[in-house]
């Protein structure tokens, strides 16, 4: 139990739309303390963007409830529109008034809309738009763009931001950027944050907590770290860790697999069961007699991807620092048994 009592606070949400067989979001409930960033991360359609518009406010919530800043917004009979929950929004699309320049739309929504004001150039200031304030939106990048729009969001000093995947409209280069800049922004000002995007690795890099999201339930809610190692089910384990899967079956006290054979901790009850590999973990070893072959690599600059062919055809991705191994060479594959995962 923590001592600070927590910003956010859902239990056992609940939205079902007409329209579709399955919730968009079933039973969710989660804590958020202050100062923290929570990402949700999961494939489209997982219902991401529809909890971020329950605790926003925009839709209803069917069962389970709501608390922000230790008042129930939603549930058990209260409800509290958008505009009175003290909260900042960031979307993809940057959303400013094309009609307002930047000093504008950051003080849209202050309780007195000054242009000169402290807040609006103290956080202009801070997400390094200082001396652009008179732009109008048309007149700026991208990257700029959700630099206002994330200004806005934070000029009310709110309890709470939700940032719902503000960066994937950007390139690479202006994305990698703004990623530690945001995150960087967040901690400064000690903001509270809900980061939702479908990209492991964003999520991974910015979040202290990162709730992994399938068919409108949290799957599993941990550490970044945590997350990366121990993978609670196949599910999180195959969109976090974009790891290699391999069937495996008991014989005594090892447990099978084509690549060879490995003694887990922890076991599993069952005979059969499936064996995830990191491709960071995956080393190949020339063997002129193997079954196994690589069949494509590729240069990425900093490593190399190896792809290579078990010989029940199967394709198993590697990374390594060294390109010394050609495609069509035959090779072992030595896992180090500590670096494996079985599921059920
Ligand atoms: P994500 O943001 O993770 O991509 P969403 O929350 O947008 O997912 O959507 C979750 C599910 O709910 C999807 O199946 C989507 O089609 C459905 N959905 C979202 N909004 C509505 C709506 N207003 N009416 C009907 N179905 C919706
Ligand atoms: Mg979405």
């Amino acid at each position: 139990m923590s001592l600070v009592s927590p910003i956010l606070q859902i239990e056992h949400i609940t939205r079902q739309f007409s329209q579709t067989i399955l919730p968009a979001v079933t039973q969710v409930s989660l804590t958020l303390h202050p100062g923290k960033i929570l990402g949700l991360l999961g494939p489209s359609g997982c219902g991401k963007t529809t909890l971020l518009r329950l605790i926003a406010g925009f839709e209803p919530v069917q069962s389970g409830r709501i608390t922000l800043a230790g008042q129930i917004v939603a549930g058990d009979g209260h409800w509290v529109p958008p505009e009175r929950r003290d909260l900042g929004m960031v979307f993809q699309d940057y959303a400013l008034f094309p009609h307002l320049n930047v000093a504008k739309n950051v003080a849209f929504g202050l309780a007195r809309q000054k242009t000169k004001s402290d807040p609006v150039l103290q956080t202009l200031a801070l997400v390094g738009l200082k001396g652009l304030e008179n732009r109008y939106p048309h007149e700026l990048s991208g990257g700029q763009q959700q630099r206002v729009a994330l200004a806005r969001a934070l000029a009310r000093r709110p309890s709470l931001i939700l940032l719902d995947e503000p960066l994937s409209n950007l390139d690479i280069q202006v994305r990698l950027h703004l990623r530690r800049e945001i995150r960087e922004i967040l901690k400064d000002t000690h903001t509270t944050a809900i980061f939702v995007t479908h990209d492991q690795e964003e999520a991974l890099a910015i979040c202290d907590q990162v709730a992994v999201m399938c068919q409108g339930k949290i799957e599993q809610l941990d550490d970044p770290e945590t997350l990366y190692r121990y993978p609670g089910s196949r599910f999180v384990a195959e969109f976090v860790t974009q790891a290699n899967f391999l069937p495996a079956q008991r014989q005594d006290s090892m447990w099978k697999t084509e690549v060879g054979n490995f003694s887990i901790q922890p076991d599993l009850p069952q005979e059969i069961g499936t064996l995830m590999i990191r491709q960071e973990d995956l080393k190949l070893h020339p063997h002129p007699e193997s079954q196994i072959v690589v069949r494509d690599r590729h240069f990425l600059g900093r490593d190399y991807a190896y792809w290579v062919q078990t010989p029940s055809g199967k394709i198993l991705q590697a990374r390594l620092s060294s390109g010394a191994i050609a495609v069509g060479d035959r090779v072992n594959c030595i896992v180090n048994a500590d670096a494996v995962t079985l599921f059920p």
